[in-house]
């Protein structure tokens, strides 16, 4: 094999074992199989996990905690508590080895505190940014409460890492059909739908230097930009108005990662539709193969050039590493 091109990945996630009830919940999610086999390398801050890295060419995995997390606690202060413990532990596990980054879990339910814990983690800790698991009970990031959160965000710089997680409540299009649950599809529909309501609901307007990343190629929103446009123009918008088009943000507020996919196809697109500066390499550890992707990553059809922006390189700007 050719010298593999030095990559760091973003969506490389442990397991505190204070919050393993919380990730519980995703095992409707998952197969069987694959949840029981996660546990083991989502616990492994040795040898495991570094071997994995060295095979892969992975200089830096940005770890986050395997959601929900805190996202689906009731109880705020709880919620506060125990997103200090994990982002306390998983700090801790960064002082030991220098080729871990770290993405804070945070205590949404209080965003005062959320933003707190955030600018603690990147200020204090060493952090690179957040990562949130979908709709906190139910709450989504366009609301008017987290107006505090986005202004703190975008005064420390911190990439907001948007994760897929289950909705409150299941629509009822998926009623009859389990099998959509989760990564097949639910997820991409939920978080897609999660990034759209930012747009549509003035963030980007409001802080224009706030930064998203979605995984998953963008949750399939680069494939959108025309049709968002065109229609956003002719549709009941109900006195909302943006000052750029839809897919402007996208192509501003937006970076994403080829967590847990594949292909060449979706690559291109995600590329030609949000720039090569804007697409970064990920696994999803231990929720995917990191040898399939990496395999995938080092023969995909782009220039060199490109492809040492998408594993590295756009890593490096977007966290400042
Ligand atoms: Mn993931």
């Amino acid at each position: 094999m050719p010298d593999l091109t030095p990559k760091i990945a973003l969506e490389e996630h442990f397991m505190h074992p204070e919050m393993a009830d919380y990730w519980a919940t995703t095992r409707i999610n998952i197969s069987p199989d694959l949840f029981d086999k996660a546990h083991a390398p989502l616990t492994d801050f040795g040898d495991g996990r570094l071997g994995v890295m060295d095979a892969a060419g992975i200089d830096i995995a940005v770890l986050s905690l395997a959601g929900p997390g805190v996202q689906v606690e009731p109880n705020a202060d709880v919620a506060i508590r125990r997103a200090k413990l994990c982002n306390d532990y998983l700090a801790d596990k960064m002082r030991d080895q220098p080729r871990f980054g770290g993405l804070a879990h945070l205590p949404m339910q209080d965003p005062t505190a959320a933003s707190d814990e955030l600018e603690r983690c990147m200020t204090d800790l060493g952090y690179q940014g957040a990562m949130i698991n979908g709709a906190t009970n139910g709450a989504y990031l366009d609301e008017d409460q987290f107006s505090p959160f986005w202004e703190r965000a975008e005064a420390l710089g911190a990439p907001i890492y948007i994760h897929p997680a289950n909705p409150a409540a299941m629509p009822p299009m998926f009623d009859g059909h389990s099998e959509l649950y989760g990564p097949v599809w639910s997820w991409t529909v939920e978080t897609a739908n999660h990034a759209l309501r930012l747009i549509f609901g003035g963030v980007f307007d409001r802080y224009p230097k706030a930064k998203l990343v979605l995984g998953h190629m963008g949750e399939t929103l680069p494939f959108q930009l025309w049709r968002l446009d065109g229609r956003w123009k002719i549709c009941n918008a109900q006195g909302k108005t943006l000052k750029l088009q839809p897919s402007e943000y996208l192509k501003r507020n937006l970076w994403v990662t080829t967590s847990g996919v594949c292909s060449d196809e979706p690559l291109k697109c995600a590329l030609a539709a949000l720039g090569e500066d804007r697409v970064l390499f990920s696994v999803d550890h231990p929720f995917e193969q990191t040898k399939l992707a990496v395999d995938w990553i080092e023969a995909a059809d782009i220039s060199n050039t490109t492809r040492q922006k998408v594993c590295s390189e756009n890593a490096k700007a977007l966290l400042g590493l």
